[in-house]
This record gives C-alpha cells, sequence and structure tokens, in this order.
C-alpha cells in the first residue's frame, strides 16, 4: 500500500525538491501489527541537514515569503488542509499501518489534523499588536514578527497530527520549516509533503528531513542558522535538546511526557467515571503523552470500581487496527513493547499486583506484532517507579485516596505536570481541585478531550511552553516595540 501511495518515500524535501539523502543510506520502516519492513526510507545525515537549513535561511532571509501577506499564507494553509481532506481515508490507511493504532483513531487524528490546518489558516489573520501610551512626541508600537528558521522535531505516537501542531502555527506566523518526524513513522509526513508540494509554498519554506534523533535533528538543534526549535518527545530527549541549543540560545518550545493523574471521588457518576478511566489509559494503546496513567481512586468506592475496570478490561480486544473488531493495536516497535514488559516486572518485583494482564499476546495472528494485554496494577506504592516514570503503554497503576487533601498531594506528587483529570459531582471541589492540581490542562468529568482553540503543554518536567491556540501562534512569533520620535528634528 505504502509504495502505490508515497512516489517520494525514499527522498527528503529541500528547497521544494525531492532528493535522495547525501549518504544514499535508507531506514527500514515497519508495521508494529505485524512486525513487517513496509517502506525503506530516507537516512538524511548532517550534510542533508545543512542544505536544508541553508535553503530554509536563504528562503526566510531572502525569498518572497517574508512578504507574503497574513491572506496569501492563509489561502496556502486552506488549500493544504482541503487536500488532506480530499485523501483523509488514504492518510488514515497509511498512519495504521505505520503506526498500528485501530483505523477509527487514525481517522480521528486525520480530521484533527485537517481542523488544525483550518484553524491556523484562519488565525494568520488576526496577529495583532498594540500601541502603549508614550510621553508625547514619542509613540510606541508593539509588533509581532515571525522567529525565522523553526526546526521542528516530532515523536511516533500521533505522527501527522504532530507535524500539524507544529507547522501549522509555525507558516501561519511567516516562520519557515524544517520537519523532522520520527524514524519510526515518517509515512504519512512524507505523503503531507507531497501535497504541501502541490499546495504551492515557495520552495524552502517548508522543508523535510527524515533520520535518525541524533544525526537529522540534532544538528537543527545546534545550527546558529536556526532561530527556534519546537519539539514533542520524551523528556530525556528534551532535556539533551535544550542543552545542545544553548550555545546559540535559539528559542525552545518542549511537549515532552507525563505521568498524568485521574482522580475519581466517591461522588463521581461511576459509569462516567469508569468509562473515562477506561479511555485515559487505553486510547492510542496507552501511547499518549497525557495518558490518565495514574488512577487515584476515592477508597469508599476503591473496591467497586476496581473490579468493573478489570471486568471491562478483560474484554478488551488487541489486534490489528485494520481489523474492525480491534478495540486497541499494538505498540509503536519491539523496543516499546520490552520497555513496557520490562516495567511491568519492575512493578511485579516493587510490590505491586497485577489485577489483569501483564503479558505479550502472540496468538490468533498477533504472533509478530507488538501486542501487550491490558494492564491494571493494584497495591501500588505511589513512590515506586511504575507509579512515578511514564511506561507509555496500555499499563494503569491504581491508588487509592482518603480525602481531597491527600488526593492533591498524589497527584502533584510526581516530577512531571502535563494533565490531570477529575471525577465529582461537587462543583466547587472539582474547581478547588483543578485549582491545586499542578499541570497545563485539568478535565472535569471528562478526559483527554483536547481542543485546537486551548492551550496545550506542561508544567514542571512536561515541558516548556504552549502549543495550539493563540497560544501556539504566539510562540512562533517575536515580540518587536518600534518606539518612534514624532518631532523630527534634524540637526
Ligand atoms: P523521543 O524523545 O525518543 O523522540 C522524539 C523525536 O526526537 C524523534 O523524532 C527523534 O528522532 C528525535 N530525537 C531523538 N534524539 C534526538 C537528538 N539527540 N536530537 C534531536 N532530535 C532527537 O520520543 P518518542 O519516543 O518518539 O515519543 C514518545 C514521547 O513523546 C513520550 O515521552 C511522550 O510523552 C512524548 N509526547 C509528548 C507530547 C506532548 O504534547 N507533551 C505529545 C506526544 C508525545
Amino acid at each position: 500500500m505504502t509504495k502505490t501511495l508515497i512516489s517520494n518515500v525514499n527522498k527528503l524535501y529541500i528547497n521544494g525538491n525531492w532528493q535522495e539523502a547525501s549518504s544514499q543510506e535508507t531506514i527500514a520502516v515497519h508495521n508494529p501489527a505485524t512486525g513487517e519492513v513496509i517502506a525503506e526510507v530516507a537516512s538524511a545525515k548532517e550534510k542533508d541537514a545543512e542544505l536544508a537549513i541553508n535553503a530554509a535561511r536563504e528562503a526566510f532571509d531572502k525569498g518572497p515569503w517574508r512578504h507574503t501577506s497574513a491572506h496569501e499564507r492563509s489561502e496556502l494553509l486552506y488549500k493544504l488542509a482541503n487536500k488532506i481532506e480530499e485523501h483523509r481515508e488514504e492518510f488514515a490507511r497509511l498512519e495504521t499501518e505505520n503506526n498500528g493504532k485501530t483505523l477509527r483513531e487514525s481517522l480521528g487524528d486525520i480530521d484533527f489534523t485537517i481542523r488544525t490546518f483550518k484553524y491556523y489558516a484562519g488565525l494568520a489573520t488576526a496577529l495583532s499588536g498594540e500601541t502603549i501610551e508614550a510621553d508625547a512626541p514619542l509613540t510606541s508600537k508593539i509588533v509581532r514578527e515571525p522567529i525565522g528558521v523553526c526546526g521542528q522535531i516530532i515523536p511516533w505516537n500521533y505522527p501527522l497530527l504532530m507535524a500539524a501542531w507544529k507547522l501549522a502555527p509555525a507558516l501561519a506566523a511567516g516562520n519557515v520549516c524544517i520537519l523532522k518526524p520520527s524514524e519510526l513513522t515518517p509515512l504519512t509526513a512524507i505523503r503531507l509533503f507531497e501535497l504541501i508540494d502541490e499546495a504551492g509554498f515557495p520552495p524552502g519554506v517548508v522543508n523535510l528531513l527524515v533520520g535518525y534523533g541524533p544525526e537529522a535533528g540534532q544538528p537543527l538543534v545546534e545550527s546558529p542558522l536556526v532561530d527556534k526549535i519546537g519539539f514533542t518527545g520524551g523528556t530525556v530527549t528534551g532535556k539533551a535538546i535544550l542543552q545542545n541549543a544553548v550555545g546559540n540560545l535559539k528559542k525552545v518550545s518542549l511537549e515532552l511526557g507525563g505521568k498524568s493523574p485521574n482522580i475519581v471521588f466517591a461522588d463521581a457518576d461511576f459509569e462516567t467515571a469508569v468509562d473515562y478511566a477506561m479511555f485515559a489509559i487505553y486510547n492510542n494503546t496507552g501511547q499518549v503523552c497525557s495518558a490518565g496513567s495514574r488512577l487515584l481512586v476515592e477508597k469508599s468506592i476503591y473496591p467497586r470500581f476496581i473490579e468493573e475496570l478489570v471486568k471491562r478490561t478483560e474484554k478488551i480486544r488487541v489486534g490489528n487496527g485494520f481489523d474492525e473488531a480491534s478495540q486497541i493495536g499494538p505498540l509503536i516497535s519491539q523496543k516499546q513493547m520490552e520497555k513496557v514488559l520490562n516495567y511491568i516486572k519492575i512493578g511485579v518485583e516493587d510490590g505491586a499486583e497485577i489485577a489483569v494482564g501483564g503479558t505479550r499476546l502472540t496468538d490468533q495472528g498477533r504472533e509478530k506484532g507488538f501486542f501487550v494485554e491490558p494492564t491494571i496494577f493494584v497495591n501500588v506504592d505511589p513512590k515506586s517507579r511504575i507509579a512515578q516514570e511514564e511506561i507509555f503503554g496500555p499499563v494503569l497503576c491504581v491508588i487509592p485516596f482518603e480525602n481531597e487533601e491527600e488526593a492533591l498531594e498524589l497527584a502533584n506528587g510526581t516530577s512531571y505536570g502535563l494533565a490531570a483529570g477529575i471525577f465529582t459531582t461537587d462543583g466547587a471541589k472539582a474547581e478547588r481541585v483543578a485549582k491545586g492540581i499542578r499541570a497545563g490542562v485539568t478535565w472535569i468529568n471528562t478526559y483527554e478531550q483536547n481542543l485546537i482553540e486551548g492551550p496545550w503543554g506542561g508544567y514542571k518536567q512536561s515541558g516548556l511552553g504552549r502549543e495550539l491556540g493563540t497560544y501556539g501562534l504566539e510562540e512562533y512569533t517575536e515580540v518587536k516595540q518600534i518606539i518612534n520620535n514624532l518631532k523630527v528634528e534634524p540637526t
């Protein structure tokens, strides 16, 4: 399927041209449901990164892009959104083939991608400044300008959507971009760039580097010619990126990992809370930065809640994302599967108890895929590794709490601060707890409902800066003050 769909599968897109990586080396891309190699993609190295950086620099400093009107940029982004929409099903199938997520999940991602491009197409013309009262004859005007060349490095869990979250606001604000998708899931990004090419963005404005992080991504981070890095990925990589960028103090925004608490009070609507507790951890096979991986349940309903969760978890159908019966797909790779299985082992060694799941699935056509049973741990020490570290798989830790104060203490008791859920029918309590939680997004009586129009990002070690909404647009602008002396007196 990949071969018929993408003409430039083994190429990079630099300065408006499709070209092979200078080394001619390729990376094998797998279908995680079958373990099969589905494509060989280009493996960009420093030399290719330099070509992309120079093309982007030239396009920003000397090309027509900087002088395009916001309306022109908006038109191009709409055109791209419409093209993606025309190929909605193809994109979804490609995402499922490469990432493993169910087709239903992929379709949801593609729709969110289309909306992201449309939203920022609209916002392109909404950027505005302000004026400040200054003592005459001075005036002060504040304007927002694009930052320049943006290196954008993204992960594998939402391959096309993360590309949209990065490219759309940056281009709307007038920047030029170099996108580096994950080496595990570059296929929808390559297809996206074929549509970018068709849409008619000027050469050098949007470039694609496919390759490994240290080889294709790090040169972007270290280059003095790149003005900003927008990164989504793991916290360890994020810290390395910040360190590598410090040499030339470029702007860096980071969307990192999480260990998000989902708090269920005894007065919650039981059915709603169970539904969302399941969704919060099993959606996208648990490979979600904001997954509700620590479920905190008030003691009086704890046994009943676990019983219901276990009953429902036992019925989950894990399988190939193309199979309509599948509710959960595989993990992304052998390595990720081993990481998740290792955490399950660590959990047991540290004294937690598996209430359901815990093993790899290798029967019924799942022999070569990276499938792990949805797993629930009880009797979890809140300070233990499985309760503190991001597992990034379908593994839930359930921890009981006595009262509101203890719930908050547990909720805030990790180094992360990306998201949180609160389930209660007491509106005042919900507001109090939401205020007390140190996280960038807090859901009340729902979970994982994301709005393009609102900010997304983390407190503490979950990141720096915000994406989405007007906040996301502003992250791709510099602020300039222009002070003018109206009483010009030449000497
Ligand atoms: P990762 O950190 O391993 O890789 C992310 C990207 O960084 C990839 O493109 C990779 O090639 C690149 N990279 C790796 N080393 C690099 C280096 N030295 N220099 C430059 N680039 C480098 O993350 P992953 O495993 O692909 O994704 C999973 C992580 O992403 C999880 O921790 C998850 O929580 C996080 N995530 C966060 C958000 C959010 O919005 N906060 C969203 C999605 C995923």
